[in-house]
């Protein structure tokens, strides 16, 4: 597998779990907002798979999981053999999704092979084209989430970002909007009861996709609060993360 960065251990990525995170290389989206421009580029020196591997065998059950994030890692030809290497040393797995493939969800779910699935929802449907800076492939994403939900656990996910308007200016995606991610949210699987996160948008100089992006601050938390109050309504398992 493609691997662009990987970090030692993370406590914060996926609950319960000491894990171990690789970034794969590349996406077929086009956030403004992104954070990874390196691993979507490739432009750090690769971390080879079998490097990684053998970190996390030699870690003495110090690192319990791993964690696959990207770029976006269901885009990986060989995701699923690398997901069986790291079951085979015992450890539990989670992937990160953009939900654009949901063939390869449901092959790792039919499999039995991850442990919990964390899926973007980008922001209300009608907003995903801008959010994701590309023409975006809506009945895949939606099927996604279908499939999202039956892993053994799973969150649903939404960064507050700043979003380019049609009149060519960027604002914070608003409460309202955020409201209707939730009601989207419920209305298309049926349930109130996912776990959901809204995610504090963090500027970075030098390394946002879009650089208009990195003038902004990060999501004020007096905003973050109007957004967890409105999402509520439709998910009551809503919680601001990195707050
Ligand atoms: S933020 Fe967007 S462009 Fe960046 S890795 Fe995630 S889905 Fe891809």
């Amino acid at each position: 597998m493609e691997i662009a960065a990987a970090l030692e251990t993370t406590l914060q990525d996926f609950p319960g779990k000491i894990a171990a995170e690789v970034f794969t290389r590349g996406c077929n989206f086009r956030c403004p907002h992104c954070h990874a421009r390196q691993v979507l580029e490739g432009s750090l020196p690769p971390v080879r798979e079998d490097d990684f591997l053998d970190f996390c065998s030699s870690s003495g059950g110090w690192v319990n999981g791993v964690s696959i994030c990207g770029g976006e890692p269901a885009l990986q030809p060989d995701l699923e053999e690398f997901v069986k290497k790291v079951r085979a040393l015992g450890l539990s797995v989670k992937i990160d999704t953009n939900g654009s493939c949901p063939e390869v969800l449901e092959k790792l779910l039919s499999a039995g092979l991850v442990d919990y699935a964390a899926m973007d929802i980008k922001g209300p449907p009608y907003l995903w084209d801008s959010i994701t800076g590309v023409k975006c492939p809506a009945d895949r994403i939606k099927e996604s989430m279908l499939v999202v939900q039956c892993f053994p656990q799973y969150e649903f996910r939404t960064t507050a970002v700043p979003v380019l308007r049609a009149d060519d200016t960027i604002s914070f995606i608003t409460p309202e909007e955020m409201e209707n991610t939730a009601r989207f949210i419920t209305e298309h699987t049926g349930r109130k009861d996912h776990r959901y996160f809204i995610q504090k948008f963090i500027p970075r100089e030098n390394g946002l996709l879009d650089v208009r992006m990195e003038k902004f601050p990060e999501t004020p938390f007096q905003l973050l609060e109007q957004m967890e109050k409105a999402v509520r309504k439709y998910l009551p398992e809503v919680q601001l993360r990195g707050c």
